[in-house]
């Protein structure tokens, strides 16, 4: 690092290298700067850096597949199936196509695990028989991660039962203000699967130039304070159609830039996935490609649209600089396959 820094960056830096406790100030102090300053730039290197030594330089990547879609009522007004603006129809991937998927994404042994997507209002049953269907298909090694719409403290036990062990589940950033959900009901669903014994991964999303760093820091401090065992971040993506398309979005090195600064002020925290820090979707050491439909893309199959497959999520990997990507068998193998 150059010396043009002053003390307190320096410190900082420092004490997050060595993976010593950051305070929440220091935190916004790392935010506070634009993402193409000097500092800025200095902290996704460090992060960046940070997060292939730890790993030794080797990704992992999941699947995210939407099975239940349809118009949303929660009604976000960012998401392909907002119920207000979606030309989307109700969709429930039957187990043949369900099937299809599973063995295609995992043919080559690399899926760690797959995450199976609805929108908020979905029937439970049909869920559940999803989640049955995928454990009985998957691999005994690949992870069901489920990321559905807000649970009783019963049903999110159904789904530990049926074989989910992690999950996704956010507070968002303008809950009950971008969308008609309240986010009480978004943390007690967080309660209710950490109580249920599965892990939840939770994101600071969907970020816009309107967020303040205090937001963001606040938003990523909540998730952790109230149990979640990760916190990504994730930037708002524009879909056309959606009410808040004109409403802007950040660049793509100021979202690097969240991202390095919270895995950054977090390590500490040994007990964390990493992995996540970089966000659900992607980034530092974990990618996720998205199949079938994706609240971030108009094309009824996403793999055509956002073209966010296996293969990306492998690409992305060596574009961030991981030499190999561990394979589901706990093995690894070199990148480019
Ligand atoms: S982001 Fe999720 S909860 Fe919001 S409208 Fe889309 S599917 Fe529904």
């Amino acid at each position: 690092m150059t010396t043009d820094f002053d003390e307190r960056f320096v410190s900082i830096m420092e004490r997050c290298r060595q993976r010593l406790p950051v305070s929440k100030d220091d935190r916004r102090y790392l935010l506070s700067f634009p993402e193409n300053s000097p500092e800025g730039i200095e902290t996704v290197h460090t992060a960046e850096s940070l997060a292939r030594s730890l790993t030794d330089g080797t990704g992992e990547i999941g699947v995210q597949i939407g099975v239940i879609v349809g118009p949303c009522y929660a009604d976000c007004g960012f998401c392909n199936f907002a119920y207000s603006t979606t030309d989307v129809e109700d969709f429930t991937m039957g187990d043949e196509e369900l099937t299809r998927y599973l063995r295609s994404v995992t043919s080559d042994g690399l899926v760690s695990t797959v995450s199976l997507m609805t929108i908020h209002n979905f029937d439970i049953d049909d869920y559940l028989h999803i989640v049955e269907t995928a454990r009985s298909v998957l691999p005994e090694d690949v992870g069901i991660c489920s990321n559905t719409g807000d649970l009783e403290a019963h049903e999110a036990r159904e789904l530990a039962k049926a074989g989910v062990t992690t999950a996704y589940h956010a507070l968002r950033l303008g809950e009950s203000i971008d969308n008609r959900l309240e986010p009480i009901g978004r943390d007690d669903t967080v309660r209710n699967l950490i109580d249920a014994g599965i892990k939840v991964a939770a994101g600071v999303e969907p970020i816009g130039p309107e967020h303040s760093v205090d937001e963001i820091c606040s938003s990523f401090e909540h998730s952790m304070d109230i149990g979640c065992w990760c916190c990504s971040a994730s930037a708002r993506v524009p879909v056309e159609g959606t009410r808040l398309f004109d409403a802007g979005s950040i660049s793509d090195m100021r979202l690097r830039q969240i991202r390095s600064a919270l895995m950054l002020s977090s390590t500490d925290r040994r007990d964390t996935e990493l992995g996540f820090y970089g966000g659900f979707y992607g980034g530092m050491n974990r990618f996720y490609g998205e199949y079938s439909n994706s609240p971030k893309d108009r094309e009824e199959l996403s793999e055509k649209g956002m073209n966010h497959t296996v293969r990306w999520a492998l690409e992305s990997l060596k574009k961030e600089g991981y030499g190999k990507v561990r394979r589901v068998d706990g093995t690894t193998v070199p990148l480019p396959l």
